[in-house]
């Protein structure tokens, strides 16, 4: 028999656990030759989502839970799930019934075709956020498209299927704060796309603010790609050619008398021109050296406080 672990990181979502789990076992119902287990990921939840996953755990068999010591972020919460996981292919979606579960059986009848990676994106009219998150999403995909070598679409969600040949890949990865959408579609295999329409987040609110947005992007930007340190190189080459020809303009100046004022405007912004431009290359230097930093003291992704599974061999 086939077996198939759907995935579920938690962060307080005591409200949305239950209904998920009564919508999934629906959804099981309509492949009945498959053996289904669902893995919640306890990621540091503050409310009773951890209490109400080891009860339900203890009443209903096919339901599992993991619990980190910690808020780990999202990709960790989903490393570990996949790392709990022994099955043929694992599927991963969100608590709080943004990706419907009716979409399983199709996930699954693309895996049983013979991909390995099937995944969900949003329909570009993403009907459940502002206008500004919409442009926000757009522009993010739109610049890592630009500087990576792995193609994102537009809003790709972390609803998919792994077959068990991809999540081998995941566990063996030993990347600090890994950006999963681009990872899975940077291992390769057979990959498809498929379109799917978000629900309304059932309880709850996002558990992501602007803050948090912002340092997900930097970190999905520079795990894939090392173009900003060469647009550092081109950007520094281009202003010293332009103060090059500058140079022998004030020579000449200098020479004939041509501009003796106290020419203060100029050197002022020159100076802070340049200040500002020297500060972000070094930003962005920064922000790689610092990823080295984190990556060579090779903390572990997550930490597991308790759980009612073992990890497989
Ligand atoms: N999540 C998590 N750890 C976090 C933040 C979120 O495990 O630090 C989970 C959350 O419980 C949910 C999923 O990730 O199951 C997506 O979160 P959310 O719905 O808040 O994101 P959005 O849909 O707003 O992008
Ligand atoms: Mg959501």
């Amino acid at each position: 028999m086939l077996k198939v672990s759907i995935i579920i990181p938690v962060f307080n979502e005591e409200g949305n656990i239950l209904a998920i789990v009564e919508k999934l076992t629906v959804v099981f119902e309509s492949s009945p030759a498959i053996e289904f287990k669902i893995i919640f990921v306890d990621d540091g939840s503050t409310d009773q989502s951890l209490p109400i996953l080891m009860s339900l755990s203890a009443k209903n068999p096919i339901v599992f839970y993991v619990s980190l010591s910690k808020n780990f972020g999202k990709d960790n919460a989903l490393m570990a799930g996949i790392n709990f996981s022994d099955a043929d292919a694992v599927i991963t979606m969100d608590a709080d019934l943004q990706h419907p579960p009716e979409l399983i059986p199709e996930l699954l009848n693309w895996w049983k075709q013979g991909y390995d990676v099937v995944y969900a994106y949003r329909k570009d009219k993403n009907i459940h956020a502002s206008f500004f998150t919409r442009v926000r999403s757009q522009l993010f995909y739109y610049i890592i498209n630009k500087l990576s070598d792995v193609k994102l679409e537009n809003g790709i969600s972390d609803f998919k299927l792994m077959d068990k040949k991809v999540t081998e890949v995941i566990n063996k990865l030993p990347e600090d704060k890994p950006f999963l959408r681009g990872i899975i579609k940077w291992v390769g295999f057979k990959q498809i796309p498929i379109e799917y329409e978000p629900d309304e987040r059932s309880s709850g609110s996002t558990k992501y603010d602007f803050n948090t947005l912002i340092s997900l992007a930097t970190n999905g930007l520079t795990s894939f790609s090392t173009k900003p340190l060469s647009f550092a190189i081109y950007l520094g080459f281009f202003f010293s050619v332009i103060s090059l020809l500058y140079i022998p303009y004030v020579l000449m100046s200098f020479y004939f008398h041509w501009d003796r004022g106290p020419g203060w405007a100029s050197i002022i912004v020159t100076i802070a021109f340049f200040g500002g431009l020297q500060l972000m290359i070094m930003g962005i230097i920064g922000l790689y050296l610092g990823k080295t930093f984190i990556q060579s003291k090779k903390r572990p992704k997550y930490i597991i406080q308790s759980s009612n599974i073992e990890i497989p061999e």
